[in-house]
């Protein structure tokens, strides 16, 4: 079916304000200020068309999780105030794609990623803002630094050059209810808390990147800050 774009203008826009409703929602159950919650439209898989309407939407935050087809809308679409975040799995022969046109990556999964964005990035560029990827729920088939691996990795990721080390990233296992959605944002809220314990004051580590359509609730009440959403803005992808 080809829709028009009108059809789809409506169809984002009604989501990205039902989205903000729900944020709202939750915010004010938590006593949370809405505004620390920012949005990350997920993408991937959707045409630049569609991302446009977003962006007129007010959005401003894109999130691709393919480096190939990242790279062809950034090429085709990049004004000023848009970022660009790298979600994906990260292939080391991709590092320096990804350094020097996100800026934002949240899916640093092993040591030798952080090391390759770092020496990789153009120094002309701001520096990378990264998340270090937890494997919350110890799953065989993710990728993702273990929590006492992250501890040892964060003092050497921090003082990577061309890097900042703004926080944690997860992606944890699909749960139903909120009760059981919430035990692995709190661990991982637990994790940053820890982490932020021993940072200099002048550190920005600053940034929880969890929940996505079916579980941003449940990430709201444990303290994240960026929600990464694509089904609710987008629609399914194929
Ligand atoms: C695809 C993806 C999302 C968005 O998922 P939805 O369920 O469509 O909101 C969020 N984070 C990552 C890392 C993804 O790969």
């Amino acid at each position: 079916m080809r829709l028009t774009h009108e059809t789809k203008m409506n169809f984002i826009r009604d989501n990205i304000s039902s989205l903000h409703k729900r944020i709202k929602e939750v915010s004010g159950t938590c006593k949370r200020n809405p505004e620390s919650i920012q949005i990350l439209a997920v993408s991937k898989k959707h045409s630049l068309d569609l991302i446009k309407i977003a962006y007129g939407c007010g959005l401003r935050h894109f999130g691709e999780n393919y480096v190939q087809e990242a790279l062809g809308k950034i090429q085709d679409f990049n004004p000023p105030n848009i970022n660009w975040h790298f979600i994906g799995p990260i292939q080391s022969n991709k590092t320096r794609a990804i350094a020097n046109n996100f800026s934002w990556v949240h899916s640093v999964d092993r040591l030798k990623i952080a090391e390759r964005l770092s020496a990789q990035k153009e120094s002309s560029l701001a520096d990378i803002n990264i998340c270090i990827q937890i494997n919350v729920d110890d799953e065989k088939s993710k990728s993702g630094f273990s929590i006492k691996e992250a501890i040892n990795a964060v003092p050497v990721i921090k003082n990577l050059p061309g890097l900042k080390l703004r926080g944690l990233m997860a992606i944890p296992q699909l749960r139903q209810s909120l009760n059981e959605q919430r035990k692995p944002f709190k661990k991982l809220n637990d994790l940053f808390n820890e982490i932020a314990q021993g940072m200099d004051d002048d550190s920005c580590f600053d940034t929880l990147s969890m929940g996505m359509s079916s579980d941003l609730e449940a990430a709201i009440y444990e303290n994240t800050n960026i929600v990464r959403v694509g089904t609710d803005i987008f629609g399914p992808r194929e």
